[in-house]
């Protein structure tokens, strides 16, 4: 039959209408996840609990398919990442990165990014299409499959891969809820993560009705450079995007924090006037700064800031009480940090390594 249904497509919720349309009784939702999510059982075959009449419709009219790994890289820091092959010429990547006490995947969204932010690769190559919750959530399963053999957890898991997630909404948010869903990966709120360079009507649904952290990336702390370097400002500037930043501390029920990602571009963003601004444009706010050393990538015009201009710029926002922190710069032997994924192969010259393009 053709168009069979991907069933890593569906929430709990739509899961049960599947089953329901297919004339079985409301438990056999909860039974087929804990087989898929928690003995990480694909094959409907193995499902035993099921009739044989079941086991066959299932096959008739679904699946549970998940995309090939093209290849898997080790960086000397413990980093793995993924380059995932999604058919079509179109690839994305998926990061693992240990700390001491969790382990961060960090997912893609899309193929590409149509917001072309200045210092961004993925950005830079353009838009090719929205991933389905499917492939979003077959990162996960993915990575989990390896690392639970390898006695290793995901923890957190952050948006913060290829795409503009708050630019493919229904998807991300399906996600979300599976991530969170006790059924599938049971993850806290706390623990899951949406980047965003703000797509602000967006980000007053999402804060709505999506009960995941928000991270966003701000990297300027005025309109004349935010616009250049975050070109979704000219739509949205720094006004607008924190009047919905403060709607979304106050939605929900639980308290709420936001992370502000501030990538240090050497001589653009990193003087000490600059973090002034900064500080007193989050003042008031529940906000955490997070400076990430500027990942270079072939034919950039931007430069990393240097470690003790990175230094002042944290001694500025912390004399005026803002919560900072610098990202270490992780897996740099595969090009492995976060916002510098899979940039580079989503050209069609069919490389898919990763070396650097020249
Ligand atoms: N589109 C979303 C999420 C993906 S990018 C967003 O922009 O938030 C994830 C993070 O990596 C963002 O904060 C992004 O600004 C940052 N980033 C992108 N390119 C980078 C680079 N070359 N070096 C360091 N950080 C980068
Ligand atoms: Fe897109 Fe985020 Fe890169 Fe900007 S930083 S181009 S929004 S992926």
């Amino acid at each position: 039959m053709k168009n069979k249904q991907n069933l890593f497509n569906l929430t709990r919720f739509e899961l049960s209408d599947f089953f329901s349309k297919l004339g079985e009784k409301s438990y056999r939702t909860k039974q087929f996840m804990q087989w898929v999510y928690h003995q990480h059982e694909l094959d409907f075959n193995q499902m035993l609990n099921f009739s044989k009449e079941l086991r066959q419709k299932l096959q008739q009219v679904s699946t549970l398919e998940l995309p090939v790994v093209t290849t898997q890289n080790f960086a000397s820091d413990g980093l793995i990442k993924w380059l995932v092959d999604l058919g079509g010429d179109n690839h994305i990547e998926m990061v693992y990165i240990p700390e001491k006490d969790r382990g961060t995947l960090c997912i893609s969204s899309q193929v590409g990014c149509s917001l072309a932010c200045t210092f961004c690769s993925t950005g830079m190559q353009g838009f090719n299409r929205n991933l389905s919750t499917a492939e979003i959530i077959a990162q996960v399963v993915i990575a989990n499959q390896y690392l639970n053999d390898k006695g290793k957890k995901i923890s957190n898991v952050v948006f913060m891969g290829m795409g503009e997630p708050l630019l493919n909404e229904k998807a991300v948010y399906n996600a979300c809820d599976l991530l969170l869903d006790d059924l599938a990966f049971g993850l806290s709120r706390r623990r899951v993560t949406i980047s965003t360079s703000g797509v602000v009507p967006a980000l007053y649904r999402m804060a709505d009705t999506v009960p995941v952290s928000l991270a966003i990336s701000l990297h300027a702390p005025d309109n004349q450079l935010r616009d250049e370097l975050v070109p979704i400002n000219q739509k949205y500037p720094i006004k607008e995007l924190m009047d919905a930043c403060r709607y979304y501390l106050n939605a929900g029920t639980q308290e709420r924090h936001i992370l502000f990602e501030y990538v240090m571009l050497d001589g653009v963003n990193d003087t000490v006037e600059h973090a002034k601004k900064l500080a007193k444009l989050l003042g008031g706010i529940s906000a955490k700064v997070n400076l990430i050393p500027f990942n270079p990538f072939p034919k950039t015009k931007y430069k990393t800031s240097k470690t003790f201009t990175i230094k002042k710029f944290q001694d500025v926002l912390f004399h005026f009480g803002v919560r900072t922190m610098t990202r270490r710069t992780r897996g740099e032997d595969i090009d492995g940090a976060c916002g510098q994924l899979a940039g580079k192969v989503i050209d069609k010259t069919g490389r898919t390594t990763n070396d650097r393009r020249h």
